[in-house]
């Protein structure tokens, strides 16, 4: 994980705002395009404002945060992600954004081609994966996946059987809801290495550290990262990668921003409503 500067970057929303409202028309299309990503290097490079100002570059995704509610500038929408959508590889799901309709199933599940697990998910986020443990495994640092795609009932039989055993609010912490859960959306996966299943040591084994540092470039993110449980509601799970998209992805990996609420702008969500 690269978690560290999100205060620095938070600092300068206000002035990222004004200079945004002031130069959105001249944010010409290479400056916004998604082909700026296609090679996998988001440079965080800064642009220099018409009053010689430095101007973090912003992302068509890669929206400012304002979610420290400093100033009153408002934002001016530079993203088009679909958060909403239970079909959007963005869609934001947590105990307080169930999918809509809860009993969601994606209509493009395929097996992940060459990663030990026999798992589902989206079309899209299963390239990605197999990519993503190409590269991993070129480097040492191979995994399988334990469950990546979960139907409606099978999360519903998940968290009652977690529920049952550890009770419902132990359970919460780490198990959703049916209709809550990421992996019905087809986009997550909880991935293993050897001697280490679904436990806080996977973050220190190679296949652990290869996807804190290398996921975002395959589109994924380390969906709940360290010390963020007030935020996303659930402790820390470095073994579960959340498909995003190149675009999400790069842009929090330049920004810091660790969490998918906080880059969205959205409110924390530590628990059910
Ligand atoms: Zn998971």
């Amino acid at each position: 994980m690269t978690a560290a500067p999100p205060v620095a970057r938070r600092r300068l929303a206000p002035a990222v705002l004004i200079a945004v409202g002031c130069f959105a028309l001249g944010l010409g299309a290479g400056a916004l395009s998604s082909a700026a990503l296609a090679d996998g290097d988001a440079a965080a490079e800064p642009t220099t404002s018409a009053a010689g100002e430095a101007v973090p570059r912003v992302t068509a995704s890669g929206a400012p945060d304002v979610s420290a509610g400093e100033g009153t500038v408002p934002a001016v929408e530079v993203t088009t992600a679909d958060i909403d959508g239970p079909g959007s590889i963005t869609v934001v799901v947590n105990k307080v954004r169930p999918l809509q309709p809860e009993q969601y199933a994606p209509e493009d599940l395929v097996t992940v081609a060459d990663v030990p697990g026999d798992a589902t998910m989206r079309e899209e986020a299963a390239a990605a994966m197999t990519a993503l443990h190409a590269a991993a495994d070129a480097e040492g640092a191979g995994f399988a996946i334990s469950t990546a795609y979960r139907s409606h009932s099978a999360q519903a039989n998940l968290y009652a059987a977690y529920a049952a055993e550890q009770g419902a609010d132990a359970a919460d912490r780490f198990s959703a809801r049916a209709g809550y859960s990421e992996h019905q959306t087809g986009l997550a996966a909880d991935i293993r290495a050897d001697g280490c299943n679904l436990e806080p040591c996977f973050a220190d084994t190679a296949a652990g550290r290869y996807v804190a540092e290398h996921a975002w470039e395959h589109g994924f993110v380390v969906r709940y990262p360290p010390d963020s449980e007030d935020v996303t509601g659930y402790i820390y799970e470095p073994w579960h990668l959340r498909y995003v998209g190149l675009e999400t992805a790069a842009a929090m990996h330049e920004s810091g921003i660790a969490t998918l609420e906080e880059h969205f702008g959205l409110d924390p969500a530590p628990e059910y409503r």
